[in-house]
Order: structure tokens, then sequence, then C-alpha cells
């Protein structure tokens, strides 16, 4: 199974509350217009799991987890 994953943010959707960088910091982090972006990550150092937490507790389900070919893994 390929491990590299990454998470889509879907901005008009996003609220900024920000409890997707306070589960994930090493993944995600605030841009200019206070929006969550995805910084470069070890896939090897991300699990699974922990990708789908931060997925799961976005109050506004504006994340999605993807393979590397932009198919959703988890939403
Ligand atoms: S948890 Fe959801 S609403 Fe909050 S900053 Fe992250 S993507 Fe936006």
């Amino acid at each position: 199974m390929s491990n590299r994953w990454s998470v889509v943010v879907d901005r008009e959707q996003c609220f900024s509350f920000g409890m997707c960088i306070e589960t994930l910091p090493r993944v995600f982090v605030w841009d200019e217009e206070d929006k969550p972006v995805i910084q470069p990550f070890d896939p090897d150092a991300i699990s699974l799991d922990e990708l789908k937490e931060a997925v799961d507790g976005c109050p506004r389900a504006a994340l999605t987890l993807v393979d590397e070919e932009g198919r959703t893994l988890w939403s």
C-alpha cells in the first residue's frame, strides 16, 4: 500500500477554527489568509490514523485525505 498521502483543504468550507493545526502541527500550518495549508512532511513519520483523526476533527468537513493521484481515501 502506498503511503504517499496528502490532505486537500476546501477553503470555502474552512472557517479557520484551527483544530487541524492543533491536531497535526507537523502537517498543517496557517497561511497568510488564516487558512491551513499542507507543508511538506515525511509520510513515514505521520501515520494514516493521525491524518484520519485530523480529517475527522474538522467541524466543517473541509478536509479530505487523498492518495498520490488525488483519489479520496478518507473524508
Ligand atoms: S479544522 Fe477544518 S475548519 Fe478548522 S482550520 Fe482546519 S480545515 Fe479549517
